[in-house]
């Protein structure tokens, strides 16, 4: 029976962490209690958006996943109605499991680059294949940026440096609004998989 249960495959999961440490500001609704709308054309139980703010400060966005062996990301300006700037900036990472096994995605808006002097800027993010072996930097939070996201009555929703994320697949953690979350340490999202892979992709 042993046998044939392995022949059957596993069913590992892949966990996507907080990309630095913050408070929760906002899940399927920002906590003050209005509509927290998708960067997607979706409604907000589809893709579970999560906001994390910093304290005020600029804070770097990393990536820190488990299981994964490579990411394939697309960088294109996608949250806030397709804005044009930083706040608009969508990271978009397929996530590929150390079987090679895509296993779902993860999206981070409003992600400004680097400053060229940061010492992290070499291992920054690029459009297409990237490795991972460790903290995969994605850039920084935005500050002071605004615009009137989709769906906002009047005025701006942002309120400070914050990251926001949605995901393909998989399904997001148990979170609560004014959490703490650990950077590389809260699982936000968890992508359970099976192997043999379905779908899988030769870095
Ligand atoms: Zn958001």
């Amino acid at each position: 029976m042993l046998l044939i249960h392995e022949m059957e495959g596993a069913m590992p999961t892949v966990y996507v962490y907080a990309p630095f440490t913050g408070r929760i500001t906002g899940l399927d609704n920002y906590c003050n209690g209005s509509p927290h709308y998708p960067c997607r054309n979706a409604q907000p139980y589809q893709v579970s958006p999560v906001d994390i703010a910093t304290s005020g400060s600029v804070l770097k966005i990393y990536l820190y996943p488990s299981r994964v062996s490579g990411v394939y990301v697309y960088i294109q300006s996608r949250c806030c109605c397709s804005y044009a700037s930083s706040y608009g900036r969508t990271i978009i990472v397929d996530l590929y499991s150390i079987e090679g096994c895509y296993v779902g995605s993860v999206w981070y808006g409003h992600v400004d680059p680097l400053p060229y002097d940061d010492p992290d800027k070499p291992k920054e993010v690029r459009e297409g294949w990237n490795p991972i072996n460790g903290p995969l930097p994605l850039g920084r939070t935005t500050l002071g940026q605004c615009c009137a996201p989709c769906g906002c009555s009047s005025g701006c929703c942002y309120t400070g440096p914050h990251v926001h994320m949605e995901r393909t697949g998989g399904a997001r953690l148990s979170l609560y609004c004014g959490q703490i979350v650990s950077g590389g340490q809260t699982p936000i999202y968890r992508f359970d998989y099976s192997t043999p892979c379905h779908a899988q992709r030769a870095p």
